[in-house]
């Protein structure tokens, strides 16, 4: 047949480590067979029996406020919340040129770790107006070669007591965001944020992303009205919500009956490990709460989660490589999750289940697809995760994203 590239000797996550592997024949940027052993001309790249899974997915993700540890650097006081107000004050610093620097290069150090598909939430507070969406808007354009970036309009600091904060979430849906999130957590009325999330979204026909229930008080979950307000309007399967840390404090009973009602209101949870790691708990001198919330435990219910890397060196999260295998490694590591079964769904919550959040249909290694995948210095997706595994070579659309080196030593 006549194809552009034969990825051989692949590994796909359906097959056992042992088994066999196959061939994935590349035609128009779209994979247009899966077989054993795939005959053709063009070029092929050698697999060597690795893991292939399609490019990860960061269902949630910051990229405009990334990289500004050199104008408000990490304080001493490990018992200070005060992150959002502290970037606040560096936020008219946020030129378009310097949102598009920071968000270009830890977009591209995405790229490098296998990242094919991202949802970042965009901040449009009056104290940076659409400056930050622009650039961010931009850069989506600049790098559609290498991945498929969805934008979730949101304001950081306030909504229904800050004049004008609006008006800009509107505008920015006017020229095209796909999504509306928010941060109920610092408005004066965070029910009322809540539900002109859920208005906006009906009336622009948009899905829903949200910063919800931080802390660690569980009398108080805003989850109930997202799942209500969801069930309403009828959005089922286009509402998530970012941290959930309370829910890391529930009994497994009440974490059960939550998965359920996620489940049956088809609102999906993304755990952002390293920052609910860096902010929970900091009322606490010792025996200090993890606030990361057992997704396993709820997908087990049959609700919808992901894992995302959410803040990249800023004053919510001062770290970051933008691996976010190792964020899931991470995960696993705090949910106290290991078994070969866990592991293989921690790797299915970097890839086909934020696929669902952010509803991209095509997805997957499979014919007829986009030919997006990611080969992996791994035999099996627990593997990857186990060991924070590298990943070896990128492809978008059939075509080559990166080439990392394998480590070698040498031998006197
Ligand atoms: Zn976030």
């Amino acid at each position: 047949m006549p194809v552009d590239l034969i990825l051989r000797n692949a590994r796909l996550a359906n097959g056992r480590a042992a088994g066999a592997t196959v061939d994935i024949a590349v035609a128009g940027g779209r994979i247009a067979a899966i077989e054993p052993r795939i005959a053709g001309d063009g070029e092929s790249v050698d697999a060597d029996g690795r893991f292939v899974s399609p490019g990860l997915v960061e269902s949630h993700f910051h990229l405009d406020k990334s990289r500004i540890l050199d104008r408000v650097a990490p304080l001493p006081d490990r018992r200070a919340m005060d992150y959002m107000k502290r970037t606040s004050e560096v936020k008219h610093t946020f030129t378009v040129e310097d949102v598009y620097a920071r968000a270009r290069a830890t977009l591209e150090q995405c790229l490098l770790n296998g990242v094919g598909h991202m949802r970042t939430h965009v901040e449009v507070d009056p104290n940076i107006g659409l400056r930050g969406y622009d650039a961010v808007e931009r850069l989506s354009k600049d790098y559609a070669w290498a991945i498929d970036l969805q934008l979730c309009v949101f304001l950081q600091e306030g909504w229904t007591n800050v004049p004008g904060a609006e008006a800009n979430v509107v505008a920015a849906l006017k020229r095209g965001a796909p999504v509306v999130g928010g941060a109920p957590r610092y408005d004066a009325d965070g029910p009322g944020q809540i539900r002109r999330i859920f208005a906006l979204a009906k009336e622009y026909d948009v899905d829903i992303d949200i910063h919800l229930d931080g802390g660690y008080t569980t009398h108080d979950m805003a989850i109930h009205q997202v799942c209500d307000l969801t069930d309403e309007i009828g959005w089922g399967k286009r509402v998530a919500i970012g941290h959930g840390n309370k829910y890391s404090c529930l009994p497994p009973a009440e974490l059960a009956a939550l998965g359920r009602r996620l489940a049956g209101s088809g609102v999906a949870v993304s755990v952002l490990p390293a920052t609910d790691l860096f902010t929970s708990g900091r009322h606490l001198e010792h025996s200090v709460i993890r606030g990361v919330a057992d997704a396993n435990a709820l997908v087990a219910e049959g609700a919808n989660c992901s894992i995302a890397t959410n803040n990249v060196l800023n004053p919510f999260t001062p770290y970051g490589d933008c691996s976010l295998v190792r964020i899931a490694n991470l995960y696993a590591n705090v949910v106290q999750r290991g078994t070969e079964q866990d592991l293989a769904e921690c790797f299915s919550m970097l890839t086909v289940r934020p696929a669902r959040i952010l509803r991209r249909s095509d997805y997957g290694v499979a014919v007829g697809h986009p030919a997006d995948f990611v080969v992996w210095n791994a035999r099996t997706p627990a593997e990857v995760v186990a060991t924070v595994a590298q990943p070896v070579m990128g492809f978008k659309r059939g075509r080559r994203v990166f080439t990392h080196e394998l480590p070698a030593l040498h031998r006197p």
